[in-house]
């Protein structure tokens, strides 16, 4: 017998096996993964506290695929939580009208002036040099705790350390760096 066709039917063979095995074991393997899921609820809840912590921007992206996927359940999440969302939006307005317009010469003068004072692109907060596309505008003191557009209080950050920093003040964010890398 040729190679080839030893191969497909052997491969035929090992599937047609592993399809019956795994059917005939199905209702154990259920019951392991929920005994075992059980068993560890309070462990898997709090690691999964703590990713959410140390990496809120790959949970975003995950919950951005999430309803990319499954788009009517991101109509049941938004209906049922529209009241919150429009606060939230008045809100955040409220606490922005003072920040003023960012323009785009703002922004370029903020990337120009990195670029000369660091020789490349670089975070202002790890001092890496940051990929195109990897950076961030960074408010130095966030939009929601009455920071401004202005050139003064923008910088540029790699998207690890902007998400790092997310709301905390720049003395907060310092603070945090300390305790984190101590
Ligand atoms: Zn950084």
């Amino acid at each position: 017998m040729p190679d080839k066709e030893y191969y497909q039917k052997h491969k035929e063979q090992s599937m047609k096996y592993n399809k019956k095995y795994r059917q005939e074991h199905k209702e154990e393997k259920k019951k392991y993964n929920r005994d075992y899921k059980e068993e560890r609820k309070d462990e898997t809840k709090k690691y999964f506290e703590e990713y959410c912590k140390k990496y809120p921007e790959r949970i975003l992206k995950t919950r951005k695929k999430f309803y990319q996927l499954h788009p009517e359940k991101c109509g049941e999440y938004r209906n049922a939580h529209k009241k919150e969302r429009m606060m939230w939006n008045k809100r955040r307005k409220y606490s922005f009208r003072n920040a003023g317009e960012l323009t785009i010469k703002t922004i370029q003068l903020v990337y120009e002036d990195n670029i000369k004072k660091y020789g490349t692109l670089t975070c202002v907060y790890c001092h890496n040099p940051i990929q195109l596309g990897k950076d961030s505008l960074d408010h130095k003191m966030p939009l929601s705790r009455g920071g401004t557009n202005n050139y003064e209080n923008l910088c540029i950050a790699c998207r690890s350390c902007n998400s790092r920093k997310n709301v905390k003040t720049p003395e907060e964010f310092r603070e945090f760096i300390r305790i984190t890398n101590s």
